[in-house]
């Protein structure tokens, strides 16, 4: 699960993580209210969506008056920004946030991730802020310096002083970059994030210089989300997918794709074998909706449904090898289907393993026209050829 900006903010804070002074507005006139609060001269009027590559799209914008900070926010709620990570459609502004701009000297990079080669906590860290961190590593590899946490003994002082020295902070800002690195690790792990992203972290101020986190990303385990209930309630719907968050309200997991040809599997191996397959015939997946195991007929006229929803979608492959499942409901679920949502498009059904039998069967006497296949790669190329006309 991803936050936005200004909660990352909010919660850094709590761990005495330095962030500039600003309140969350949605609309105009309390962005301008909060400016005026803030005080200062000079604002920054920040479009909180769920994607990175906001400044150069237009999401980030120094005002430096009251009614300039208007201007900003009544330009950014309601549009949709487009960045590099958004794709053509760009993400509907709805939220933003309003903080105090700093005087900037220099940009860095910090990040944690979960490295799974060493499954251990990893601090990255570069002098090259502000930009692309994928683009660092690619053209100036050099620049990035990693150390792995040990998860028995933690972040400790000596690795931070290590990562400061390598990307160049020195004198005073030592010890407020252990302090800031040490409290960012704890906040990652009490909370159970996969990755936290801080770019630019900054060195601001115009005498007196001080690091300050100007931009926050967070990413949280989905599967810890019933232990952290200060995160679960930080949740964006609005950010996701209407038909992923749908999906999981059925406990089904839907994966938007942009081909034409649905989807339905058991298991997220088989998916990725399903898509490799369709690939493989020269198609191109749609969607993969995992009905996971024991699907019922409803949970399966469910998945039927929502990958549906995709307009895109010119026939549903539906790939089932049964273990928990049993190949008789996903059969009963289909027809269901059919029956309840008129479904137009063709069906191909592959199934395998339990009640395989009894499924097919059930398919058969159906007196509604699936196109049944033998197997995964006859399934596949059965799809395609269908999608192709
Ligand atoms: P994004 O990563 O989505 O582009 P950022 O929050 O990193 O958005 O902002 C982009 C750039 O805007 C930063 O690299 C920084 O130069 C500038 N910026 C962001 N926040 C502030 C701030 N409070 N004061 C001054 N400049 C800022
Ligand atoms: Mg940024």
């Amino acid at each position: 699960m991803n936050i936005h900006e200004y909660q990352a903010k909010e919660l850094l804070k709590t761990y005495g993580v330095p962030v500039p002074d600003g309140a969350v507005a949605y609309s105009d006139a309390q962005a301008a209210s909060v400016a005026e609060e803030i005080g200062g001269s000079r604002w920054v009027v920040k479009a909180q969506i769920h994607a990175g590559g906001r400044g150069k799209a237009g999401g980030v914008k120094v005002a430096h008056s009251i009614e300039e900070v208007r201007q900003y926010a009544d330009a950014m709620l309601g549009s949709h920004l487009v960045t590099h990570q958004t794709g053509p459609g760009g993400s509907l502004v709805q939220r933003l946030w309003v903080e105090q701009a700093s005087h900037i000297k220099k940009e860095y990079y910090l990040g944690f991730v979960i490295d799974r080669g060493n499954q251990r906590i990893t601090l990255i860290a570069s002098s090259e802020g502000g930009m692309e961190i994928e683009e660092v590593a690619k053209e100036t590899p050099e620049k990035i310096v990693k150390e792995v946490v040990d998860p028995a003994i933690g972040l400790l002082d000596f690795q931070c002083r290590k990562v400061a020295t390598a990307i160049g902070l020195k004198g005073k800002l030592m010890p407020q970059a252990v302090r800031l690195m040490k409290a960012i690790y704890r906040c990652m792990r009490d909370k159970d994030a996969l990755q936290a992203e801080i770019n630019p972290l900054a060195i601001v101020g115009e005498s007196d210089e001080s690091l300050m986190v100007l931009d926050a990303k967070f990413n949280f385990d989905d599967n810890a989300l019933y232990r952290q209930r200060t995160i679960t309630e930080m949740r964006d719907l609005a950010e996701e997918d209407p038909k992923e968050v749908e999906a999981s309200g059925h406990g089904l997991n839907y994966i938007a794709l942009d081909g034409n040809i649905g989807c339905i599997v058991n298991g997220a191996g088989l998916a990725m074998a399903s898509l490799d397959a369709i690939t493989l015939h020269g198609g191109r997946p749609a969607n993969f909706l995992d009905v996971g195991g024991g699907a019922s007929p409803e949970k399966v006229t469910n998945a039927c449904r929502i990958v549906l929803e995709d307009p895109n979608v010119r026939c549903i492959l539906v790939n089932i090898f049964a273990g928990i499942n049993r190949c008789d409901w996903i059969a009963k679920g289909l027809i269901q289907a059919c029956d309840s949502l008129q479904i137009k498009v063709p069906l191909i059904v592959r199934l395998a393993g339990t009640n395989v039998d009894e499924g097919r069967k059930i398919l058969a006497e159906s007196g509604l026209s699936f196109i049944t296949a033998e197997n995964l790669d006859d399934a596949a190329a059965k799809a395609v050829a269908i999608v192709k006309g």
